[in-house]
């Protein structure tokens, strides 16, 4: 049988690309950056598959260009990069890769609430300059975490990681989700429900755990900081645009809220102008997924997800399975 052609937006870990190499006609960036939309309008030229990236804005601009394209496999769990709607009416199936995130997603939401709290980005800059004469007894004062409020807004795969590695804290766990869990799971992850805003109003600290959709846009936003208590902490490991940035340098300026920890902007690369100047936040390069067992994970899930919807197999982690047919893919 002929191989599917395809068209992979970045190099992925070497197990993923062999896979790949292995199944498929392969053309790869050569780059080590992103590609353009142009030069993806060029490489979909005779393609069947796509292999891309959240980075990748794929619309229908570009599906209308590939005209033979039948399956968008996305390297993330998010998938508010892709035109889901555009590749449906045009029957391209579109997967991502749920669950195999999950638990590093969650570890690293700890490790920025932990630095936020603590100051540890502030206190590591203030050793390597060779500031540290001697202990202080107000040295780096911070938030504690024991014992406090944690508010998860999203209760799905990683608001879920999140709130049981809460339990080792003792911490009294909030959280708002469009779909209320059941009182069974309710109690299995010690967490109560509450609206939205009692959700700012009572935590320590507000963790997003939300997909980014137009009814997640900006919605943290000056009115839903200024509910939250001036000691408290936002972290946001979801997307950048659930966050109104420009309003979170304000409140973060103007100490409305004592601190953030940022893994997601709202216009990556960019940050909103004075973000990177102030100390009361830890700001990282959309890290969330990056451990090496999790990214090769990922790409593997990805390739398979990709090889699955180009031999006619409806992948397992489809996001338009109403797409499939088994005569249209074959
Ligand atoms: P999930 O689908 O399991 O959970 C999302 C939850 O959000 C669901 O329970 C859903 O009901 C809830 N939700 C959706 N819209 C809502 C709204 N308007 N109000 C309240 N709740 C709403 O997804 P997940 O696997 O937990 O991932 C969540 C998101 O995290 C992803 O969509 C992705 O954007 C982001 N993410 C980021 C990174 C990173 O590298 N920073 C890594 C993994 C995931």
């Amino acid at each position: 049988m002929l191989k599917k052609k395809v068209l992979v937006t970045r190099k992925l870990p070497d197990e993923a690309m062999r896979l790949l190499y292995e199944t498929c006609e392969v053309e790869l960036n050569p780059y080590d950056r992103a590609m353009t939309e142009d030069e993806i309008i060029e490489g979909l030229n005779d393609k069947q598959g796509l292999l891309c990236l959240l980075t990748d804005t794929i619309n229908a601009q570009i599906m209308d260009a590939a005209k033979n394209l039948k399956v968008i496999s996305n390297y993330a769990v998010g998938f508010d990069n892709i035109d889901v709607k555009a590749a449906t009416e045009r029957r391209i199936l579109v997967t991502n890769t749920p669950g195999v995130l999950t638990e590093t997603t969650a570890d690293l939401t700890w490790a920025l609430l932990m630095a936020a709290a603590r100051r540890i980005v502030e206190a590591d800059g203030f050793m390597r300059r060779g500031e540290y004469k001697g202990w202080g007894p107000m040295l780096f004062l911070g938030g504690d975490v024991f014992g406090k409020t944690l508010g998860l807004i999203g209760m799905g795969r990683i608001g879920s990681a999140v709130a049981r590695r809460a339990a080792g804290f003792n911490m009294r766990v909030l959280y708002y989700d469009m779909n209320r869990l059941s009182e069974d799971e309710e109690k299995a992850f010690g967490v109560e429900y509450a609206e939205f805003d009692e959700v700012l109003k009572e935590s320590d600290f507000v963790s997003l755990h939300v997909p980014l959709l137009s009814s997640t846009w900006h919605l943290i936003g000056e009115r839903e900081l200024s509910l939250m208590k001036l000691t408290s902490y936002l972290i946001n490991t979801s997307r950048g645009p659930v966050v109104d940035e420009k309003a979170l340098v304000e409140a973060l300026r103007s100490c409305r809220i004592a601190g953030a920890g940022l893994d997601v902007y709202e216009n990556e690369p960019e940050m909103a102008p004075g973000l990177h100047e102030l100390e009361n936040v830890v700001l990282l390069p959309h890290i969330a997924s990056a451990s090496v067992d999790t990214r090769t994970k990922m790409g593997t899930m990805a390739a398979h997800n990709l090889i699955a919807g180009l031999v006619g197999e409806l992948p397992k982690n489809c996001v338009n399975p109403e797409v499939f047919s088994k005569a249209e893919h074959s």
